[in-house]
């Protein structure tokens, strides 16, 4: 039996789909206002006003669209017509309604855990759209709790352990993001396991220090139940 008190997992771009239809929105965005500039720069634009507004708006699908409306103001001079702040909207409810696309490998490998395991799911952005992607996800039941947070410090992921009885330093984080699913995780006293992802938006871009420890790194999210088995021979 392993000693893990709790396997938690990110949820965008660790079980499913996310940052793709963000790409797809800034090159669209991009293109649509190719007439004031490139489209590259205006994609850069676009990103530039989503990490300058997380601090105000915090991450998801509306802050992105606040922040194409907002971008589309700034580069057109205050000239973009209502139609075109239109399309805008429109493309945000499209990336509201879009369906869950499951990773490889991310339903058996939640199975094969959960019969082991509590299993946490702990993601950031919009709590109406994350619970509803959850839902949608139909991977819902393998978790014992689904947490919907502002951020992940340190002292988040001390305070879900609290909350779901089980101590930090037995409990075990994977996700895309070392910066947000890995160090502040193995910060606060617990494992963290990077499961790559072949995109990653740059906000999230962080080197894993040398000497690391408790730090794993995997091929993909079967790998978690292999570092889970290790930990539980230990
Ligand atoms: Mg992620």
């Amino acid at each position: 039996m392993s000693r893990l008190d709790i396997i938690a997992f990110d949820a965008d771009d660790t079980l499913w789909h996310n940052l793709i239809h963000y790409n797809e929105a800034e090159k669209a965005f991009g293109n649509m206002f190719s007439h004031v500039l490139p489209p590259e720069d205006g994609a850069r634009r676009l990103a530039q006003a989503e990490q300058r507004n997380i601090g105000l708006y915090g991450y998801g699908v509306k802050s992105f669209t606040l922040s194409m409306i907002e971008t589309a103001i700034e580069i057109t001079g205050g000239t973009v017509d209502a139609a075109t702040i239109s399309k805008l909207i429109k493309m945000g409810r499209t990336m509201l309604d879009h369906g869950i696309e499951l990773l490889p490998h991310v339903s058996e490998t939640l199975e094969k855990l959960h019969a082991s395991h509590r299993l946490l799911l702990i993601t950031k952005g919009d709590l109406h759209h994350q619970e509803r992607k959850v839902l949608a996800s139909g991977l819902a039941h393998f978790f014992e709790g689904v947490e919907i947070v502002s951020d992940k410090k340190p002292e988040t992921y001390r305070r879900l352990c609290a909350r779901h009885g089980g101590r930090v330093a037995n409990t075990l984080m994977a996700g895309n993001s070392v910066r947000s699913d890995v160090l502040p995780m193995i910060e606060a006293g617990g494992y963290g396991v990077y499961v790559p992802f072949d995109i990653l938006w740059e906000h999230e871009h962080e080197d894993v220090p040398a000497d690391t420890p408790r730090f794993f790194a995997v091929d993909d999210i079967r790998g978690v139940a292999d570092v889970v088995a290790r930990l539980g021979s230990e």
